[in-house]
């Protein structure tokens, strides 16, 4: 999928009532957006699909709802007050801010572009985005060569060194050389393409205000930057309240904000998004079993959403951030390349043993289990894996993923349908319904029965426009089935139920109507 399609998908989301710019009416605010009426309802969706795997299928792991103020002693004791900073430069020329990281990376990027096109050009094998997964799945002579010559190309070479360079720049806090590496690569401002630049200097991402009536005695407190810490903070409470014995792991979601240096690709990145975590706290030790378990517990939660496996991809943290001694993200095939769509980090015991040095508190958990010695494990301050998704990375790739454009009509009555193949769970609206007319009785016995499927599913009721018009209007918003009552429905009690993806129209009766909905709107189909 091109940036062409990505520009569609943007205003797929805003037409129909997904995703609107923050406070549009002023001309919006920078990186920030509203979910629309149809947006929330896939947003509540994804949100549940997440909350029923992690917190309904596991007995151990409980969810809470911690504020998103938070004393701030917690930001000390998380090093976000300290080291929760990006690299920033600015071009002096256009006043342009940018991530010092991020250019850097841009450049690794299109030197790796430019090596595949020349491979392309050299070896005539052209490897294409739809081939993807023939290439994973079996990966066969022509391929291997072209990987081979891939790896020996001058401008692979030189963008593994770059790499290189960078990964030890930020290993080492090294801002000099960050800005260094920019000069010596001349990248320049996508704006005054110059090369004009600041030094580099680092830049906290946490938004601060006031809590207290009294501007002089008011408390700096801060908007949470992640919603962890309110699970680390609240650890005694649930395991005491909840009796919960290690492994067990606490999940939540919610707001969290970042002062992001720059935010673009809509959604992807904005200064006040969602998260969904889920802290594991387990005994010190097992942390690389249960990395690995947690790795492959939450691809396959990926893969169930079946948008293909070769959409998915693991990347090995070089930098470990200042709590972690394992890392990698799970990223999404994007538009825009494949970006950061889920973090599991082994988080040590970094966050409870900095609790509870700060607030004197013992975050200590007694372990009655045996060691092989025949003796209790006893006290320790718990060892903790996290799995963090942000929910709008999450419903920005299911849209990627589930927006099409299809050719459909005979010869002479060509057309192109758009169409959001969503799964049904998902779906803002599960069923439409619509009287064939307006008049006849119709539109009541549509409504007979739209008050029995409206209890248990999101209903759409519409009897404007032709039936086809209604039919692609529902395409577009992903709404799996559309229920036609007609004037032998009066007679014989009999619908059309058409469906999306097919297109396909059958004639049933009424009655079966919850049947078909059922079967498909099954949770086990994405948790069993
Ligand atoms: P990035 O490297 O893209 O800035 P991160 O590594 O800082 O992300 P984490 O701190 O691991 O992200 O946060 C966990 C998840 O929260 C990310 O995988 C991502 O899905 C989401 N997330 C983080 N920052 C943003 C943002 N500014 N907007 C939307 N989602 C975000």
């Amino acid at each position: 999928m091109s940036e062409e399609v990505f520009k569609k998908v943007v205003s797929h989301a805003k037409e129909y009532g997904f995703v609107f710019p923050s406070s549009e009416i002023y001309d919006g605010l920078g990186a920030v957006y509203d979910y629309g009426q149809n947006g929330v309802e896939l947003k509540n969706n994804l949100r549940t699909y997440w909350w029923k795997a992690m917190v309904q299928m596991h007995e151990n792991i409980v969810g809470i709802d911690a504020a998103i103020f938070m004393h701030p002693k917690v930001w000390k004791a998380s090093g976000h007050i300290d080291g929760f900073s990006d690299p920033m430069i600015d071009n002096k020329d256009s006043k342009k801010r940018y991530r010092a990281d991020q250019l850097i990376e841009n450049q690794i990027a299109e030197l790796q572009m430019q090596a595949t096109a020349m491979v392309i050009q050299e070896t005539g094998i052209d490897i294409h985005h739809e081939q993807m997964s023939a290439i994973f799945d079996e990966p066969n002579e022509k391929y291997k060569r072209f990987f081979e010559e891939h790896a020996k190309n001058p401008l692979t070479l030189k963008a593994n060194n770059l790499q290189s360079r960078l990964d030890n720049a930020l290993l080492n806090n090294d801002l000099a050389e960050l800005k260094k590496i920019i000069e010596d690569e001349k990248i320049k401002c996508e704006v005054s393409k110059t090369s004009n630049w600041t030094e580099v200097r680092q830049f906290n991402l946490m938004f601060a205000t006031e809590m207290g009536a009294m501007a002089e005695d008011a408390d700096k407190v801060y908007l949470r930057p992640e919603t962890a810490q309110g699970i680390f903070v609240n650890f005694l409470n649930v395991q005491k309240t909840g009796r919960m014995k290690i492994p067990f792991g606490i999940a939540q979601t919610g707001k969290a904000f970042r002062n992001e240096i720059i935010a673009r690709q809509f959604i992807m990145r904005m200064r006040e998004f969602e998260q969904m975590e889920m802290q594991f706290f387990i005994r010190p030790g097992t942390q690389k079993q249960w990395y690995e378990y947690w790795k492959e517990a939450r691809i396959q939660w990926h893969n169930k959403l079946g948008f293909g496996k070769e959409k998915y991809r693991f990347h090995d943290h070089v930098k470990l951030a200042h709590y972690a001694d394992a890392a990698v993200d799970i990223e999404f095939d994007f538009p825009f390349g494949f970006k950061e769509m889920e973090g599991i980090h082994s988080r040590t015991d970094f966050d409870l043993r900095n609790h509870q040095e700060l607030s004197g508190k013992k975050m200590q958990y007694f372990d009655a289990e045996l060691d092989e010695n025949g003796k209790p494990y006893g006290n320790y301050v718990p060892y903790v894996i996290e799995t963090s998704i942000g929910l709008d990375r999450l419903f920005l790739a299911t849209l990627c993923a589930c927006y099409k454009e299809e050719e459909v009509g005979e010869e002479d009555k060509k057309d192109t349908r758009v169409v959001l193949t969503l799964p049904s769970l998902l779906a803002p609206y599960k069923v439409a319904i619509f009287p064939l007319t307006k008049k006849d009785g119709l539109p009541e016995k549509a409504r007979v029965i739209m008050d029995e499927l409206k209890l248990e599913y999101n209903c759409f009721y519409e009897e404007k426009d032709a039936i086809g018009k209604r039919y692609r209007r529902q395409d577009a918003l992903g709404t799996p089935f559309c229920i036609t009552v007609d004037h032998d429905t009066l007679n014989d009690d009999t619908v059309t139920i058409r469906y999306r993806d097919t297109m396909q129209q059958e004639r049933i009766p009424a009655a079966k109507i919850k049947e078909i909905l059922r079967e498909e709107l099954d949770w086990k189909k994405l948790l069993g």
